[in-house]
């Protein structure tokens, strides 16, 4: 949704920033009530109009800077970007102020701090709640001595305590709620982080295989089909490769399932070190593999896996059997316009086996497809 400029103007363009600028935009209430109250306080003839400005003008100018902080991005340091801690102390303070000030009109001010507290319980943690609950309780009782101390007859005892005892209880009950939506708000983070983790397993789970750790057959179907869809839109050319481990049943049989498994491992581990970024290496099921080489030509391609090749065939793969070296055949084929993924990964098969029938550790790239189509075969145009 396109937003206007003014509300870029003033909440800016980073959606997370705006939270914070948008938080800070809604105290403006509590500093124009409270400025509200002493103008109103002023106008019963129980304040000096002139204490009334003042107090509005240090209410809008702290209310200013709270928003220049957050706003241009000074409070960006902070783990709390939004200021609510120094805020709230800040908002106490000034209702302090305005309580000691307002004369009879100054139970009004009373109904703001505990509404303000709750609004900035929001965003704070329990300990935070607690602290700030704690410096209202101090800072308003003392308000209340030092006017009853001052003026006894203006601010009697009895009001002044009357006023003490609803401020702690007002802000022990928002104290108590502050502090279960807090509670709930963190369940929820959690919560949410939980669910994040999770999304993110099960997406690993259901793309890459368990045992090798590498992408699973179905992920590599949709690798293959946006490849090709991307080589129809007139995309580079790239080829597929399918790595078949030579005479693994006899690795089984000799050394156990086990070492198989460390075998398959090791594979996988030993030829991804060998691959490039773009490349994606896949467990196709048992001991086989498809390799996906984009924006490869059928000559480097091959160029490259005879690399690969003779890099695994130097490998130890399985460290319970150190003298064990293990060898792959290969067939490889380039994608041809117009071809399906499935027909691609049967030219890559068929090269395949004339590898494994050229006598293994080798690999065989099939030929054009038209002339495979032709001769009825699709390999053995080139061999490394
Ligand atoms: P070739 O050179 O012709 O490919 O011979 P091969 O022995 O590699 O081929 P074959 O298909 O006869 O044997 C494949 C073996 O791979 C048989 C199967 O038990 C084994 N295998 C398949 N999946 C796993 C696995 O996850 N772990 C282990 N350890 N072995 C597996
Ligand atoms: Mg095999
Ligand atoms: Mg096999």
């Amino acid at each position: 949704m396109k937003q206007s400029g003014l509300v870029t103007l003033v909440l800016g363009a980073d959606s997370r920033h705006r939270e914070h600028v948008r938080f800070v935009l809604a105290t403006v209430y509590f500093y124009s009530a409270c400025a509200a109250i002493g103008w109103h306080a002023a106008a019963l003839g129980e304040m000096p109009p002139l204490s009334a400005h003042i107090m509005g003008v240090s209410l809008i100018g702290t209310w200013c800077l709270f928003f220049a902080l957050v706003r241009g991005g000074w409070s960006k340091r902070f783990r709390d970007p939004s200021l609510t801690l120094p805020h709230a102390l800040a908002g106490i303070w000034l209702n302090t102020q305005a309580y000691m000030l307002t004369g009879p009109t100054r139970g009004n001010v009373l109904m703001l701090l505990a509404l303000s507290l709750v609004f900035m319980s929001f965003r704070l943690g329990p300990r935070q709640i607690v602290g700030v609950s704690a410096f209202a309780v101090m800072a308003m009782g003392g308000a209340m001595a030092v006017l009853n101390h001052h003026d006894p007859l203006r601010y009697p005892a009895s009001t002044q305590l009357a006023h003490f005892g609803l401020t702690l209880s007002c802000l022990i009950t928002m104290g108590l709620v502050a502090k279960s939506v807090s509670d709930l708000r963190l369940r929820l983070i959690s919560q949410r982080r939980e669910l994040r983790q999770t999304l993110e397993r099960v997406q690993s789970l259901a793309t890459h295989d368990m045992l090798t750790g590498l992408a699973n057959r179905a992920h590599m179907q949709e690798l293959l089909d946006t490849e090709v869809q991307r080589g129809q839109r007139g995309g580079a050319p790239f080829c597929v490769a399918l790595l078949d481990l030579d005479f693994f049943k006899i690795v089984n049989d000799a050394h156990g399932h086990r070492v198989g498994d460390d075998v398959l491992r090791g594979f996988a581990a030993a030829a991804q070190t060998q691959l490039r970024t773009i490349d994606t290496l896949a467990r196709w099921g048992g001991e086989e593999f498809v390799l996906l080489l984009p924006q490869t030509r059928l000559e480097d391609a091959l160029l490259g896996l005879d690399r690969l090749r003779r890099h695994v065939a130097e490998q130890r793969l399985a460290p319970a059997v150190p003298d064990l070296a293990v060898t792959f055949s290969c067939g490889l084929a380039q994608w041809a316009q117009g071809e399906s993924p499935d027909r691609l990964v049967e030219r890559a098969d068929q090269a395949l086996y004339a590898a494994k029938h050229k006598g293994r550790n080798c690999c065989v790239a099939a030929g054009p497809v038209s002339l495979a189509a032709a001769q009825g075969a699709a390999y053995g145009e080139q061999v490394a």
